[in-house]
């Protein structure tokens, strides 16, 4: 029979839930990743480092590297200890920052990354990007997609709530840049990947319309599950596409004008409420805001402390942070005044 599919790139193992951290050392054995536990363990501060001396036992020959930071210079660091010495593996431990650090330096040198989240605060934990800031300016580098994704969530729980809550408006902003996909399909005959498509929304979706949160396990597993079916959606479309459109370049404007501002996530949610009004798609922009009050998420400037005229600006400017991508912020090419004027609409219709 002719295999008429095609292969996506996909971890060997996923593991969220309570003590998955436990099953790390026979993960990387029973995989052939690594029997003797060979492996660089780069852990972040705070959680990453318990976990680190917690699973010391079980990883005799491991090195434990500590990472600061969530830059191209900790990355590099990292990838320059690795090629030291002789590793079947690196393991990344902690939050987004030491992943997306763990990630890059894991591609650089050509090993398999195992990642170990202990937040849930964006969709890197199982995404092919690192976001990395080199020379105060954040930037995504294409990496390989972590081999295996374990979140545990003792250690999930413990970590801040802002943490946790952020992920949710990085997931549901794939609806935002589902529809500048869309968008660009129609308007300059861009493919859509409909594979990459079912895997983004599902992640979107089945977060938007749950009444349970962050502190509870059952939201928890979903968010998690949502976050690594968000990385698999990139991996699919390779590129990231399916989780980021026009929002996202407001998000990179933003961080770029008012570094420090806030989250990752709380900023995609944010933006991504935005872009929705600006589509006029009433319905969307209804349900991403329901999402966001229930979770005590930001829905207006003055929540992540920004002006209605800073963050005009930074919408102004989102398009020129990703110069190919056509989304609706492209579509309607506004000039610094009309944006303004959407965005005092914005306020008004929200009430926010
Ligand atoms: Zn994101």
């Amino acid at each position: 029979m002719p295999l008429l599919t095609r292969m996506v790139g996909a971890p060997l193992a996923v593991d969220i839930g309570r003590g998955a951290v436990t099953g790390l050392a026979p993960l990387l054995a029973d995989n052939r990743i690594s029997s003797g536990g060979h492996v660089a363990v780069a852990v972040g501060p705070g959680q990453g480092e318990e976990i680190a001396a917690a699973l010391q036992p079980h990883l005799t020959n491991a090195l434990i590297c500590p990472v600061q930071g969530g830059t191209v210079e900790a990355a590099s660091g990292l990838a320059g200890r690795l090629r030291e010495g002789f590793y079947d593996a690196v393991v990344g431990i902690g939050g987004g920052r030491t992943l997306d650090v763990a990630k890059h330096a894991a591609s650089a040198v050509g090993l398999p990354m195992v990642a170990v989240a202990t937040s849930l605060a964006h969709d890197g934990i199982a995404s092919p990007v690192s976001s990395l800031e080199h020379d105060g300016r954040k930037g995504s580098y294409g990496v390989q997609m972590p081999i295996a994704v374990m979140v545990d969530l003792d250690y999930v729980r413990r970590s801040e709530p802002r943490m946790r809550r952020a992920g949710i408006g990085d997931v549901i902003s794939n609806l935002s840049a589902l529809a500048d996909w869309r968008l660009a399909e129609r308007e300059r005959g861009e493919g859509v990947d409909g594979l990459a498509v079912t895997f983004a929304r599902a992640a979107a979706t089945s977060v938007l319309h749950r009444d349970d949160g962050i502190d509870d396990d059952a939201f928890l597993i979903a968010l998690a599950e949502a976050l690594v079916l968000s990385g698999l959606a990139m991996a699919t479309a390779g590129s990231s596409r399916p989780c980021s459109g026009g929002e996202h370049e407001i998000v990179h404007a933003i961080d770029h004008l008012h570094p420090g501002t806030s989250t990752h996530g709380e900023l995609a949610g944010l933006a991504g409420l935005f872009t929705s009004f600006l589509r006029g798609d009433r319905q969307l922009t209804g349900e991403i805001d329901a999402c966001l009050a229930r979770h005590g998420l930001p829905r207006a400037p003055a929540d992540v402390g920004l002006t209605a005229e800073q963050f005009a600006r930074a919408v102004f400017h989102a398009p020129a942070t990703r110069p190919d991508r056509y989304t609706v912020l492209e579509h309607l090419a506004l000039d610094e005044e009309g944006v303004i004027g959407h965005v005092h609409a914005y306020l008004d219709a929200l009430g926010v």
